[in-house]
């Protein structure tokens, strides 16, 4: 049994059980019992699905009913090109994360995560539905994963005239097994109502419920096949490890480039890029951890006041504080910043990002600027498209949508509009 709760009052579980259940029972998130070391000379760095297979295999138990399911689940899930972008000076890179159905980087995890319940699923059991809250991208990455899939429905929720009108036409695009609802109250609403439905047995007997949300094993681990396969083919070429910089919020991403670091791959610096919300800078200049509400911002897919993946850092760091502070480095990026970056980022970098990709850029001119001269990737965790409104201000041309992510947008799309209430959201669930 392989994975542990980081509070500490769980069974231990295998990998399969552990990604089923989501959150462990006493509220915490799983981890790995060990971190396994891994020979970064022996592995595989033909492409991200390989290496990704590599560095799972020893987390899953010989036993484990994914076992034997690895390369192909990694391979469903690595189905679109994960490219480095020269950036315009020398020795920065963009890493493109947002090639896959709904041009961010989420994309990854959430279709390895639907691909590992649909192999655990029993082809006889009722059908499940798939619960989440959105503050815009997790929403469509989701859908976009579980969409047609047999024995799978998905109800997004997502705060009414919230997210970019982009997010919100492609939330509802996808119809067949996905259900949009517009909640007439915030993001925090959202997810509280995603929590008392998971915590309600009654409601629950009635409509299986599943969680998809950042802190899934199976949205968490796969983060780790980008930085891993770049960082072998880095230290391959150039014999030097690659320094990443990757746009924060609830540290999922974050945390997948730091466990593949600890595992042995040449990963040196991470820094983490986050917008004006101040927890994790606080915390990394020296006051305790305090969660906050958050606070609105252009980048709005990183405005999380309290990250739900803080407890798996605290883990890796062996609970210490000040180790915390050693594994990571945290800048913050205010939206005067953010749009000061945009205004200047063809011109500099000859490319448009996203407001959340703004911040990392930010991060690495501030490197630049105090003469540091390392190699740095940065992590492009949307494309610009999803967040036009923001973007095209500074655009010198027209901002083309991918194509996967253009096909959405042709499509027509609708959404349920729902009070912000749990009996609302019950009668959706059972209807
Ligand atoms: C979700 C998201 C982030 C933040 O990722 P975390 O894993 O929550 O830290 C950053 N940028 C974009 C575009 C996102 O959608």
């Amino acid at each position: 049994m392989n994975f542990l709760s980081t509070r500490g009052a769980s069974p231990a579980l295998g990998f399969s059980a552990a990604l089923a259940m989501g959150l462990a029972p006493d509220g915490g998130l799983y981890v790995p019992r060990h971190i396994p070391r891994l020979d970064a000379e022996a592995l595989p760095a033909d492409c991200a699905a390989n290496t990704l297979s590599a560095l799972l295999a020893p987390l899953l138990a010989s036993g484990d009913p994914l076992r034997p399911h690895l390369p192909a689940l990694c391979a469903e899930a690595c189905d679109f090109p994960l490219p480095l972008k020269a950036l315009g000076e020398d020795r920065a890179w963009l890493l493109e994360l947002f090639h896959g159905r709904t041009a961010a980087f989420k994309d990854l995890a959430a279709g390895f995560l639907a691909a590992a319940l649909s192999r655990l699923r029993a082809i006889d059991a009722p059908a499940q539905t798939v619960l989440v809250a959105t503050s815009g991208d997790t929403g469509a990455a989701v859908a976009a994963a579980f969409h047609r899939r047999p024995g799978f429905r998905v109800v997004v929720l997502y705060p009414e005239g919230r997210v970019s009108p982009a997010q919100a036409h492609s939330l509802g695009a996808f119809g067949d097994n996905v259900q949009a609802v517009a909640v007439q109250g915030s993001f925090d609403d959202c997810q509280r109502l995603v929590k008392q439905a998971l915590a309600d047995i009654e409601l629950r007997a009635q409509a299986p419920l599943l969680s998809a949300n950042s802190i899934s094993l199976g949205r968490w681990l796969p983060q780790m096949a980008y930085y891993a396969w770049h960082a072998l083919r880095f230290q391959r070429t150039h014999g030097e490890s690659i320094n990443l910089i990757v746009p924060t919020g609830n540290l999922g991403n974050a945390m997948a480039a730091l466990l593949a670091r600890a595992m042995g791959l040449p990963i040196g610096e991470i820094r983490l890029a986050t917008n004006a919300n101040p927890t994790l800078d606080a915390f990394a200049r020296g006051s305790a951890y305090t969660p906050r509400d958050a606070i609105a911002t252009l980048a709005n897919a990183m405005d999380v006041g309290a990250p739900s993946n803080f407890e798996r850092l605290r883990w890796l760091a062996g609970g210490e504080d000040r180790r915390i502070r050693e594994l990571v480095r945290v800048q913050r990026v205010d939206d005067e910043r953010i749009r000061a970056t945009l205004a200047e980022a063809e011109a500099r970098h000859g490319t448009l990002p996203c407001p959340h990709t703004a911040c990392g850029l930010a991060v690495l001119e501030d490197l630049r600027g105090t003469g540091d001269a390392r190699p740095w990737l940065v992590a492009a965790t949307a494309h610009p498209s999803k967040f036009t409104e923001v973007v095209a201000p500074y655009a010198r041309n027209p901002i083309t949508p991918p194509a996967a992510f253009a096909a959405l947008l042709a499509k027509p799309s609708e959404a349920a509009t729902m009070a912000a209430d749990s009996t609302a959201l019950a009668s959706v669930l059972r209807g």
